[in-house]
This record gives C-alpha cells, structure tokens and sequence, in this order.
C-alpha cells in the first residue's frame, strides 16, 4: 500500500489513513494460514525533520489450525506499528556518513511513502508462536484419537505411577 504525501509540506503536518487492503498486495505475507481476511489499516503520518513518521493499527482476522487438537479455528491478530521513514534526498551528510539512517530506516524519494515491507512485517511478528485454540485446549486423546476440548473418553490419561502399580498389585494378590 502507497501513500501519497504530497499534501505534508511542513515538519508537524499530519496525514490520517484509514483503508481496508485485499491480502493480495502483500505477496511476501507468510501467515501459515488459510482465507486470510483483508487487513484493515487505520493510522497517520506525521512530517518529520527527515522524513515521516508512520504509525497506526492493523487488524485482520484468518484460520489457523490449533496444534494441540488439530481443529481449525478463526485467528483475530490485531496489532499496530510506528516506524520513521528517511526522506533520502533531505537526509544531510552527517547521517548519511553514519550510516544508520540509511542503513536502519525505511527510506523513500518524491511523494509516496510505500507501507508494504512495514506492514508485512508487523503482521509476520504478530502471529503467535505457539498456535492453539484456546489457552486450556485439552487436545486430543493419544490413546482413541477423541477431542478432549469435546467430551472426555474413558481412556486412562494419567499414567499411574509404577511404584503405585507394584504396590497395586501386591494388594490384589493378598
Ligand atoms: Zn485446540
Ligand atoms: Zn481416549
């Protein structure tokens, strides 16, 4: 998604966006997911010294498949971001010799500010690490293969402790 920055000629000047963009036009987006929702963007850019500042919230919403039961289940990732972006041609020597701004910040020439590489990303690090259903998934049974989260099956989960069993025995023998 580009945005167009014409209209932000003076350090402080402020430019709201608010768009709903297919998924389609983050092609680099790998959210091991399936239908992803489009992915609602709502923030503002801020003219800076040497560039703007870009930040806002993301929202979308796609199905992920719990890891624990292996049932698939809709994702809701909200999250935002806050990045500055160097205007090349006004960053001055100093910076440049530094080298971190280049190197560091997103930069960009003319009048549009391209949000895809920030956007992408955000979402990338938003999406959980560990992908289950809900917190106290139960899973499923190794035994008869039954979703726990559904009904408990009659199988022994809880391994009985060996020196219990022997003793278990010892009793049923007397
Ligand atoms: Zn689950
Ligand atoms: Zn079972």
């Amino acid at each position: 998604m580009q945005i167009h920055i014409a209209t932000l000629s003076t350090v402080g000047s402020v430019l709201e966006f608010n768009e709903i963009v297919p998924i389609n036009r983050y092609p680099n987006l790998d959210h091991g997911g399936e239908n992803p929702s489009p992915v609602k963007l709502e923030g503002s850019v801020i003219k800076t010294e040497s560039g703007c500042l870009v930040s806002g919230n993301i929202a979308m919403s796609l199905t992920l498949t719990c890891t624990r039961c292996l049932t698939p289940f809709e994702y809701r990732l909200e999250t935002n971001f806050s990045e500055e972006f160097v205007n090349i041609l006004a960053t001055d020597d100093s910076a440049e010799k530094d080298g971190y701004l280049v190197d560091e910040l997103p930069t960009y020439v003319g009048d549009r500010l391209d949000l895809t590489e920030l956007i992408t990303e955000s979402i990338m690090l938003a999406m959980p690490m560990k992908v289950i259903c809900k917190k106290d998934c139960k899973g499923i049974c190794s035994e008869c293969g039954q979703l726990l989260n559904e009904k408990i099956c009659q199988c022994d989960q809880e391994k009985p402790d060996p020196r219990l069993a022997v003793l278990a025995d010892l009793l049923k023998n007397e």
